[in-house]
């Protein structure tokens, strides 16, 4: 019997047009979904967080998608649609007694993270960025009380993850071991936190393959481990290296025209991008205008993941003409 078709999928976070960087993530997840017979593919709006949910920015996102020949299978899912689906999963972790409620403030967990007793790896497995040092994790109910009127806020809902370690497999890295931290699962705002939505959405969409930017490994052990609670099935990994500007840092509006809209004002068409991009990942080789769709059909399945760059994409939008 086969299995369920390979889905992939591109859930941008609406808080600006997409860039170079952006879209040549998204071709690869669309290359890499399409490759396969039946392959299909999704498109979710990752707009939970208030201060980035632009409805807008997100139509135009989509614009851009379809503008660049990237067409994706029913409707776009707008995750702030979802959050039944993320509460409930959040109960189901709690009814295993794996939450508890946190106070702490950014500025008390960096200093607790600076302090010499923080949450130090001793063997070489990575903590992700930010990692929660445990301030929380051991109250009991006076003390619980005690943070609650101390800070006069309400509580995030954290997991309870031990430290366990973690290892994914990433299609083009390999091996990525992790110890999972125990991050947060409901914002102190109520809203559900990004690691758990995305593995919450991504099951249900029945996605197979996740293809997104490489600043997201780190995180993955944590997306893993929280799929194994909920009884869903991992997906594969595949992390693209990120495009960055000249000055070495993560491609941005302060490094020029970079957005499909600002390089189409500057004469450029969708498939001349297109051509910028597939060049840039070794699929095309002189960088001329060319559809998604030839990308693919010239594409072998077979080489395409192990042929993608290792290494980050520079680019320098003064230089584009
Ligand atoms: N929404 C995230 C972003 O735009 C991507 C999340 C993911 O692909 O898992 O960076």
């Amino acid at each position: 019997m086969s299995g369920p078709p390979t889905t992939g999928r591109f859930a941008p976070t609406p808080s600006g047009d997409l860039h170079l960087g952006n879209l040549r993530t998204a071709l690869v997840a669309w290359l890499s979904a399409r490759a396969n017979p039946g392959g299909r593919f999704v498109v979710r709006v990752e707009d939970l967080d208030p201060a980035t949910r632009q409805p807008d920015v997100a139509r135009r996102q989509l614009d851009d998608l379809e503008r660049l020949g990237l067409d994706w299978d029913g409707e776009p899912q707008w995750q702030s649609d979802r959050l039944d689906a993320h509460n409930a999963a959040i109960e189901q972790l709690t009814d295993q007694d794996r939450t508890y409620p946190c106070w702490c403030s950014r500025a008390e967990i960096r200093a607790a993270t600076l302090a010499p007793h923080g949450l130090q790896p001793s063997d070489g497995a990575t903590l992700p960025d930010g990692a929660y040092p445990g301030i929380c994790a051991d109250l009991d109910t006076v003390g619980r009380a005690r943070r609650a009127e101390r800070t006069g806020r309400p509580p995030a809902l954290r997991l309870r993850a031990d430290a366990v370690r973690v290892t994914v497999t990433d299609d083009a890295a390999g091996e990525f071991t992790g110890i999972v931290d125990d991050l947060v699962l409901r914002r102190a705002d109520g809203v559900p936190a990004y690691n758990l939505a995305v593995v919450v959405d991504d099951a249900a969409a029945g996605v197979t393959e996740v293809v997104r930017g490489a600043d997201l490994l780190s995180s993955t052990p944590r997306q893993a481990h929280l799929a194994d609670l909920l009884g869903l099935a991992r997906p594969s990994w595949l992390h693209v290296p990120l495009v960055v500007g000249p000055d070495g840092t993560r491609l941005a509006k302060r490094h020029g025209a970079v957005t499909l809209a600002e390089l189409v004002d500057a004469g450029w068409t969708p498939d001349r991008v297109c051509g910028l991009l597939a060049s840039s990942l070794g699929l095309a080789a002189t960088g001329g205008p060319v559809r998604p769709a030839t990308v693919l059909e010239h594409l072998n399945a077979d080489t395409f993941v192990a042929s993608l760059p290792t290494t980050e994409w520079v680019v320098d939008p003064a230089a584009l003409d």
